[in-house]
């Protein structure tokens, strides 16, 4: 695609870094919508100003209005209440579907052709209600949580062996909560396996800080959750699907008969490229990751329908 529209819903610090990402990636003219007014306005104008010294060229636009948006190739959904210590991804589940749901309504009024990328807590619930409410193909629609999830054990991997994160590849599945599944044993650092690598204390102490790992940052910022890695996983699928990249990235992917979940968006491995989620690659897992994944799927199932109750 050679100059696509990319609309990012939400100015706050999840949003207003995805712009930041997507524009210095020069990944395509980028408007930001918030309902604050001004505040998209404002953030874009000073990120426009930074592109003479940034070296990017694609416009940079905020606003409150969807018209602005028409066209969109793809749209980031980042708008809607963050955690505060205290507080679990599903404390926010009424307040955000409210949010998403009317968001979703305007943005596909404008851009029938546009692929979501959800990143609103609890997302792998607030995924399922974009595509509901938005009547896209469910390969349009796709939750970012298993990038981010990853990077963090990534991290915390590369600190604990004393290697470079590039080097580092791990992969966290099932749904964006305590009971996602950091898988150990795809796990490797320069295709080594964690296993010979770290002792078994080590590789359990980096799976929990990898459970626990938006909670740790919303205990340390007290007022509000992460967003520099958010929003760089979130640009990291949008750049896959305009840029035709065909990435393997773990994502909320609709899973009907993939991994037996039966029609849910859940954290898997997908291939990103043209058109949104073209498949969705299938592990063996052990009877136990099997355990912890359908747990984890039960945990959004579960999810899913508190937002039925509530009419959505
Ligand atoms: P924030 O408070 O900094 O920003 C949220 C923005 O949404 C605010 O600017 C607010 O004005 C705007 N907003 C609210 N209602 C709106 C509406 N109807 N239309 C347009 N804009 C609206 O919060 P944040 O830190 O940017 O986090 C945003 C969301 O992303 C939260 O739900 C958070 O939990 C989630 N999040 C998800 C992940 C993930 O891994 N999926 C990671 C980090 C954050």
């Amino acid at each position: 695609m050679s100059h696509p529209k990319i609309t990012v819903v939400g100015a706050g610090n999840v949003g207003a870094t995805c712009a930041l990402w997507a524009a210095a990636r020069d990944l395509g003219d980028v408007v930001l919508v918030d309902i604050v007014d001004g505040l998209a306005a404002g953030k874009a104008l000073d990120l426009a100003q930074a592109g003479p010294i940034a070296g990017f060229a694609h416009k940079v636009t905020g606003t409150t209005d969807y018209a602005a948006t028409a066209g969109s190739h793809l749209a980031i959904v980042t708008a809607g209440l963050a955690r505060k210590p205290g507080m679990s991804r599903d404390d926010l589940l009424a307040k955000n579907a409210e949010i998403v749901s009317g968001i979703i309504r305007h943005l596909v009024a404008v851009s029938p052709d546009v692929i979501l990328v959800v990143v609103s807590n609890p997302v792998d619930a607030m995924t399922a209600l974009a595509h509901r409410v938005s009547k896209l193909p469910a390969r349009r629609v796709v939750g970012m949580a298993g990038v981010l999830d990853s990077a963090r054990m990534r991290t915390f991997v590369a600190e604990a062996a004393g290697a470079s994160a590039k080097d580092v590849q791990a992969y966290v599945l099932g749904g964006h909560g305590d009971t996602m599944v950091p898988l150990v044993r795809h796990s490797s650092v320069g295709g080594v396996p964690l296993a010979k690598l770290l002792p078994r204390d080590r590789i359990e102490q980096i799976v929990e800080r990898t459970r626990q790992g938006g909670a740790e940052i919303v205990g340390l910022l007290k007022t509000g959750s992460a967003f520099y890695a958010p929003a760089a996983a979130a640009v990291e699928m949008a750049q896959a699907i305009l840029r035709d990249e065909r990435r393997v990235l773990p994502c909320a992917a609709y899973c009907d008969k993939e991994y037996g979940v039966g029609g849910y968006f859940v954290g898997v491995p997908a291939r990103l490229g043209a058109g949104g989620v073209m498949d969705v690659l299938e592990f063996d897992l052990t009877a136990d990751e099997r355990a912890a994944f359908d747990k984890s799927v039960a945990a959004v199932k579960d999810l899913v329908a508190q937002l039925a109750q509530m009419g959505y």
